[in-house]
């Protein structure tokens, strides 16, 4: 971290603030420009606040020049994560996975969608059993019924299951019923001790983007997970909030290129929730695929017009297998090796 001192210090003053950041712990190197003194400050910096510093009045700004996330960070660790999500599927670094699912667990027709979305190549299967609702009229999940749906629905066709967990009481009731990913949903996505209370586990977690959420925070996000402990993580672009009012959030493609240079960690690109309507699904998960994505997030409901949420979002089946055909397509020309340029 560096610390661009004002030109109206005095030599007193900046002497003041050498001594007041080396008493706690931490090392400084002083350079003394024409136009301005840089005081460097080496250590564990994520433990000072830089809006502490800049509140000084000898302080003219403070510069992070080394990421606050670790963990996360692709600097310690250049080699892509693979994160083992159950049944032998693995994601990340090269191996590319496809979660769909319906938005909400209903009841037996998850097993006709499961058998529909694996026919077509999805090799992860979704449902939400707790639901975040905007409105605490709506309808809030199935709950236990809902996991127990999941874990059959996984037994029987032998693929791992993705579902939310809303609140740090329940983690032992997923680890209890063996669910293979646990989700982090966007509302959620800076609930720190939920985030704590995962990490504690070793199952894979798909942590999503918060709606408000920047990119180094959904990475903060992240290293509450695995500073107790859990490696396991995936990062996921489902939209986020803008001026933009004709799709439900705006799918920010950029994340997934930006994700991928900031972490090893794998990134997977929701294109349901981040466009809210079926005509603009497929478009947005044919982007995140071109972008290098990991995986895709589809929700895929049986009959959209009677889903207990999210319908207007939601893919058919036939149209989830058009999808898949163009999305294995785009896959081969992004990872077909690049030719030496002349
Ligand atoms: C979901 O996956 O159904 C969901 C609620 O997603 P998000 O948290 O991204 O809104
Ligand atoms: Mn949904």
């Amino acid at each position: 971290m560096i610390a661009v001192v004002k030109e109206t210090a005095t030599k007193d003053q900046l002497d003041h603030f050498v001594k007041w950041i080396e008493g706690r712990g931490f090392k400084t190197n002083v350079s003394q420009g024409d136009n301005e003194t840089i005081v460097g400050i080496i250590g564990d910096t994520t433990q000072i606040d830089p809006f502490l510093l800049e509140s000084m009045d000898i302080i003219e700004r403070v510069q992070r020049v080394s990421e606050p996330f670790k963990k996360a960070n692709r600097k310690f660790h250049p080699e892509d994560t693979v994160v083992e999500c159950g049944h032998g599927v693995k994601i990340g670094g090269g191996n590319f996975q496809v979660i769909a699912g319906p938005c909400s667990v209903e009841g037996k027709n998850l097993f006709d969608i499961a058998r529909a979305v694996k026919a077509s190549g999805a090799t992860m299967l979704r449902g939400g059993a707790y639901k975040p609702r905007t409105s605490p009229y709506s309808y809030q999940g199935m709950g236990e019924k809902g996991l127990d749906l999941l874990v059959e629905a996984a037994g029987e066709l032998d693929m791992p299951i993705v579902t939310e967990v809303m609140d740090p009481r329940d983690v032992q009731l997923f680890l209890d019923k063996g669910i293979d990913v646990m989700q982090i949903g966007a509302r959620n996505a800076q609930n720190f001790p939920l985030l704590r209370e995962v990490g504690k586990t070793q199952v894979p977690i798909l942590l999503k983007r918060g709606l408000s959420e920047t990119i180094d925070e959904l990475l903060m996000g992240a290293e509450y997970i695995m500073s107790e402990g859990n490696p396991n993580v995936i990062l996921c672009e489902r939209g986020i909030r803008t001026f933009e009012t004709r799709t439900r959030n705006t799918f920010d493609v950029n994340a997934i290129p930006v994700l991928h240079h900031l972490s090893h960690l794998p990134v997977v690109g929701d294109p349901s929730h981040a466009t809210g309507y079926t005509r603009y699904v497929r478009p947005a998960a044919y982007a995140a695929t071109a972008a290098g994505a990991d995986g895709l997030e589809i929700e895929v409901h049986n009959n959209p017009s009677e889903a207990w949420s999210d319908g207007a979002q939601a893919l058919t089946p036939a149209q989830f297998d058009d999808a898949m055909r163009r999305i294995r397509l785009i896959r081969e020309a992004v990872t077909a090796p690049v030719e030496e340029e002349k």
